[in-house]
């Protein structure tokens, strides 16, 4: 089983100087940082990390919305990770997050909802190579 997930800090967030706030949130939850950086995605960029999405009806607003401003991916580390940053995140809408989660307290709606989180291990590996190469993990 992989410890590593990959979370990205989505433009909604950014925009409303939410991202310190959530990283607080994220380590005092018991994740370490491996990895992070600020981006400004391009459609290209933004289009091949939710390439899986291709074919969704909102796959076009989900690249605008992607790239209408810098973005912070992190790589992050602790024991059950991915499934466990899922939980810290919430329900994909914020009308359906629980009480306390990432999503409840910082997303707009279902489209700017503040955080990425990876949904499996296997994904989680492939999303942090797209965004880090060896040199910015520690
Ligand atoms: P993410 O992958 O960003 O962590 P998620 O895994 O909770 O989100 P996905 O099903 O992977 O949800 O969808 C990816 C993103 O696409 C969502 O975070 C959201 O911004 C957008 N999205 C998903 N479903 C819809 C929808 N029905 N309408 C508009 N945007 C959507
Ligand atoms: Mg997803």
């Amino acid at each position: 089983m992989s410890n590593i997930t990959l979370t990205i800090i989505k433009p909604d967030a950014v925009a409303k100087a939410h991202t310190g706030k959530i990283i607080d949130h994220i380590t005092s939850a018991g994740f370490k940082v491996r990895a992070m950086k600020m981006i400004f995605l391009s459609e290209r960029e933004a289009g091949a990390f939710y390439d899986v999405h291709r074919e969704r009806p909102f796959f076009g607003d989900l690249v605008r919305f992607m790239t209408s401003g810098p973005v912070v991916p992190m790589i992050l580390e602790k024991e059950n990770a991915v499934a466990d940053f899922r939980t810290l995140i919430g329900a994909t809408n914020p009308a359906n997050a629980a009480e306390g989660t990432i999503r409840k307290l910082y997303a707009e709606s279902i489209e700017a909802n503040a955080i990425h989180g990876s949904d499996s291990d296997e994904n989680a590996l492939r999303e942090a190579g797209f965004f880090f190469s060896e040199l910015e993990r520690f």
